[in-house]
């Protein structure tokens, strides 16, 4: 189990929310609606859809928000071909559905992103059936999206690729967005309903009342202090963990922990305008690269994760051989060397297992259990976020007489207009990252902006004043969550931003409130993480 017991002042946001999420500690009478135990999408899906129908809701987190999975997947929101291929047409239906929701109500988050798939000579699946498949994708979506290129189109869309026995290629729609950044701004929606969420609060121990699972011991993990929470319903979002919580109730071992990694290079080193979907060629698993953030991503493996699930995750070299063996194969004239990798990610998928001597047959489809009360999901997708957090409450009804769900189909996120923000002075695609990524408190972002802030940090997409308005409003405790979740720099930049260490704490030092000591044992600490789980093994 983690234990860092921090000797730093607390700040006084979290001397509240600790005090309105324990409400009198041990001796406390008040009850919560609901907690909910995990603070990845699936943890913040729960909390928005609750709070949303009244209940009052908390959220505790062992970590930071997103610190597990859910800041390092491969950020597509997307359907899945490969999901449609194994036949789980619910999970391709319902994705694409949410991938819809999700494109219209959070434009500048989740962004449309074209996906290309080269055919080759003598590969399968053959046009014809690659051309069943895409029909079937759209069909699912209800939106006509694909199209097929002869070769010498195909590589205008796809510079660089391998032209040996290329026939042409496919390209479809789906999105991309920031995963840390989504889980974030359904927080918010949660908290603007009334919801509370605090990081770096671990739940250790269930409490039952005739035993029934009625709250759970929390345990303050920068100060040690620990108290009960009481609720009516308790869910435990815990991902990859789930089966800890289960194990306290009589649940089963159900989850089958696999990592996937990932590769990030500089975009001029790997320029792809749109996501390509490649077929590994020692084992036939697909494989994608996509640009994000302004960069080029590249993922990911799929491996059973036998580390005990507290040490983070990363790639092992075997992974990187894996991934650069198919980058050369497919851009053989781009000569890429393991120098030019920038960082690596890995994370931990909660898969259901079954046994699948294969990790990548294993379904991907969430699952949920009750059981003494206790309600645990784990298991699903990113994209399918909102359909996970109402099966969730679905379950948690039983428990919670005011609960009533049903799928109405309201927003995710709160509309906002650009006017009202008054962000008519920036140009349209700072506009669109600010509402996208902060939603109704863009204008409060922007006009937080010192001069030269609304300038993009160069490399990278993010803007300077992102780095300002996280220090001082997003809840922060150390270096690692501003430059690995709140921004991304960590893993967009050459050793995780080092280069622009001093312009950054200019920014950020008195946003936090650190002195220099803090200061210089987080930029160690997260230096040394850095070498640790993001580097080149
Ligand atoms: C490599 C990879 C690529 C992926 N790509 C995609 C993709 O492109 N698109 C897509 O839709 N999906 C994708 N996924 C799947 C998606 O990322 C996951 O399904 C999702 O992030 C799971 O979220 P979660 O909230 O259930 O788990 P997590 O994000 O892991 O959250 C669980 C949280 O619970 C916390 N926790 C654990 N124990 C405790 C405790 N005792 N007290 C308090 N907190 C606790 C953990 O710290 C953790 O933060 C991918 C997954 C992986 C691994």
């Amino acid at each position: 189990m983690m234990q860092t017991i921090d000797t730093q002042p607390v700040p006084e946001w979290r001397k509240q929310a600790w005090s309105k999420l324990t409400m009198g500690g041990l001796q406390g009478v008040q009850e919560w609606d609901l907690l909910v135990i995990g603070g990845g999408i699936t943890g913040a899906g729960i909390l928005r859809e609750a709070a949303r129908r009244g209940l009052s809701a908390c959220l505790i987190e062992q970590r930071d928000f997103a610190w597990g999975t859910s800041s390092r997947s491969s950020n597509m929101v997307h359907g899945g071909l490969r999901y449609l291929m194994a036949g789980s047409f619910s999970l391709t239906r319902d994705s694409l559905r949410e991938r819809e929701r999700l494109l219209r109500e959070a434009p500048g988050l989740v962004q449309p992103l074209g996906f290309l798939f080269s055919g080759y000579k003598g590969r399968r699946p053959g046009r014809w059936s690659f051309r069943v498949l895409l029909t079937m994708y759209d069909l699912f979506a209800r939106r006509w999206n694909h199209r097929f290129y002869p070769p010498h189109e195909y590589t205008m869309l796809a510079p660089h690729i391998m032209l040996t026995g290329l026939k042409g290629g496919a390209q479809c729609f789906d999105a991309v967005t920031d995963d840390a950044r989504l889980v974030f701004r359904v927080i918010q929606e949660a908290k603007k309903d009334g919801a509370l969420a605090l990081n770096y609060v671990a739940a250790d121990k269930l409490i039952t009342k005739v035993d029934w699972v009625r709250g759970a011991t929390v345990r303050d993990i920068l100060t040690g202090e620990t108290a009960e929470v009481r609720s009516k319903a308790v869910v435990n979002a815990t991902g990859a963990w789930a089966d800890r919580f289960r194990k306290q109730v009589g649940g089963g071992q159900d989850i089958r922990p696999l990592r996937g990694s990932h590769l990030i290079f500089p975009f001029w080193r790997l320029p792809v305008a749109q996501a390509i979907g490649m077929k590994h060629p020692a084992d036939g698993r697909s494989v994608f690269l996509l640009p994000w953030e302004g960069a080029t991503v590249v993922g990911s493996t799929d491996l059973d994760q036998d580390k005990d699930l507290d040490i983070e995750a990363s790639i092992t070299p075997k992974e990187v051989d894996y991934l650069l063996q198919i980058v050369h194969y497919q851009f053989p004239d781009l000569g890429i060397k393991r120098r030019d990798i920038i960082s690596t990610y890995a994370g931990v998928r909660p898969v259901i297992g079954t046994g699948a001597l294969d990790p990548s047959k294993e379904k991907r489809e969430h699952s949920i259990w009750v059981e003494r009360g206790l309600i645990s999901v784990s298991g699903g997708k990113l994209t399918t976020f909102r359909l996970i957090a109402l099966d969730a409450l679905k379950r948690a009804a039983r428990f919670i007489p005011s609960l009533t769900v049903e799928d109405k189909g309201e927003p995710v996120f709160r509309e906002a207009h650009r006017k009202e923000l008054h962000l008519q002075t920036l140009d349209c695609a700072l506009q669109e990252r600010l509402i996208g990524r902060y939603g109704l408190t863009a204008g409060e972002v922007a006009k937080c902006a010192r001069e030269g802030e609304l300038e993009r940090i160069p490399g990278t997409n993010t803007l300077w004043v992102e780095l300002r308005w996280a220090s001082r409003a997003e809840a922060v405790v150390h270096l690692e969550d501003l430059l690995l979740r709140r921004t991304r720099l960590g893993v967009l930049l050459p050793q995780g931003g080092a280069a622009f260490f001093d312009r950054i704490r200019l920014i950020c030092q008195k946003e936090l409130g650190w002195d220099d000591d803090r200061w210089q044992h987080e930029a160690q600490a997260y230096k040394n993480l850095w070498q640790q789980y993001h580097s080149v093994p």
